[in-house]
């Protein structure tokens, strides 16, 4: 059974702001034996159709969901596992714990020392522009999320920093395709976690810097330079109400460029190796990342210059509720591939799991198919036993 403490696609309708699209084209969102059959394979979906085409998936295969049921213990139990829950206890000889890998923001502690003026809230908190204080507001963290919530907070009238460190580039469109469309085709993400030198770090890897939006725009710092968001680096400390920027921004601004570099030879190669280079435009390279015309190392919070701060620093899982010493002293599920450090105990959906695209929609399936191979082969040698 699959246990769910709020509705279908929980965290399609409570988790997201207004007016996020899926950065995965619709063609790519399949789940096993099912896939989008709109009128629109290469738009965006927005949160609402989210919301019904996991629904709909989970009526079409019959999914066994007990809805508002949480899970608020997960103990050894006698033959496998003791589930405690909302609506009652349960028995059972294995786990999958499919809860997600973005359950609970993660707000860096420089957060504490934030002037009481100043209004933070959080990508799981924010909704909309008319959320926040009129005045200038600075978003931390420019990956998939910050390079966003940037774009629309500054579209309503606000003047927008945006605070960036590590981050990953993409353009929308290659070569007259989406940049996923080369990502599936192209198979980096498919890349098994076995065969990557540094899983640890592809796991840590932030999100790229993509929007979903019916014209197809990129939305890379260039993009945003353009339009008037000031660019500043790490937020590194708040001391004495003054933000601290990294100094650092042109080294982040090249490693960022030389990766995206060489992620499209990767497409070429691939083009070129499949004899796909006649049925498409010829190879693009990409105006590097300008440096901001100022970029101040530091900024007053007193000055009412920022009346707010919206942290888009990344997510994590929430596993308060296992009682299991599977979790690392940083907080991480120890799993090889999905497979729990505790016989019958199972993990989907975290980061590189499996694969480079084990968080995504599109990459539930195989992942599912693996671990669950694993599952089947455990219960078979326990009845056997
Ligand atoms: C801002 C954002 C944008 C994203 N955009 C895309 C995108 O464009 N394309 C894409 O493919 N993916 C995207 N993702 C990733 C997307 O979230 C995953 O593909 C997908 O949600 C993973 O599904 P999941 O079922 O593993 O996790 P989740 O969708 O997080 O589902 C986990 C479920 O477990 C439930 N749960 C948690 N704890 C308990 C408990 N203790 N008891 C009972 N139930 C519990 C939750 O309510 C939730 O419904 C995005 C993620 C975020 C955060």
């Amino acid at each position: 059974m699959v246990l769910e403490r709020g509705e279908v696609a929980n965290s399609w309708r409570r988790e997201r702001w207004d007016s996020l699209r899926l950065l995965t084209p619709n063609w790519q969102n399949r789940l096993p034996g099912y896939e989008y059959s709109g009128s629109d394979p290469d738009g965006y979906m927005g949160m609402g159709e989210v919301v019904e085409f996991i629904s709909r998936f989970a009526l079409v295969s019959a999914a066994p969901v007990r809805t508002h049921t949480a899970v608020t213990s997960l103990r050894h139990g006698e033959a496998g596992y003791h589930v405690a829950t909302s609506a009652g206890d349960i028995r059972c000889e294995t786990v999958v714990l499919a809860s997600g890998a973005c359950n609970v923001p993660i707000v860096p502690a420089v957060r504490q020392a934030v002037p009481p003026g100043v209004h933070n809230v959080t990508a799981f908190d924010y909704r909309n522009p008319d959320d926040l204080p009129e005045g200038g507001v600075l978003v931390v963290g420019a990956s998939a999320t910050g390079v966003q919530l940037a774009d629309e907070i500054h579209r309503s009238g606000r003047p927008v920093t945006l605070s960036v460190g590590e981050h990953v580039r993409m353009p929308r469109m290659y070569r007259g395709r989406d940049v996923l469309w080369w990502m599936d085709v192209s198979g980096v993400w498919n890349q098994r976690y076995d065969a990557i030198d540094d899983l640890t770090r592809a796991r840590r890897l932030p999100s790229p810097q993509l929007v979903g939006t019916p014209e197809r725009t990129t939305l890379d710092l260039n993009a945003l330079d353009a339009i008037g968001v000031g660019i500043v680096g790490r937020l590194s400390a708040v001391r004495d109400g003054r933000a601290l920027f990294s100094g650092g921004l042109r080294n982040q601004f090249a490693l960022a460029d030389l990766k995206l570099g060489r992620l499209l030879d990767t497409f070429d190669e691939w083009a070129r190796s499949e004899r796909r280079d006649e049925d498409m435009p010829p190879p693009e390279r990409f105006e590097p990342t300008r440096m901001p015309r100022s970029s101040p190392l530091m900024l007053d919070l007193h000055s009412g210059a920022i009346r707010s701060i919206v942290w888009a620093t990344g997510f994590r899982p929430d596993y308060s509720w296992l009682d299991l010493p599977v979790v690392d002293e940083k907080g991480r599920l120890r799993h090889e591939g999905g497979v729990v450090d505790a016989p019958g105990l199972y993990a989907l959906g975290l980061p590189v799991l499996r694969r480079r695209n084990s968080t995504f929609i599109c990459g539930a399936a195989d992942d599912a198919r693996d671990v669950i191979e694993h599952l089947a082969g455990y219960l078979a040698t326990r009845s056997h036993a």
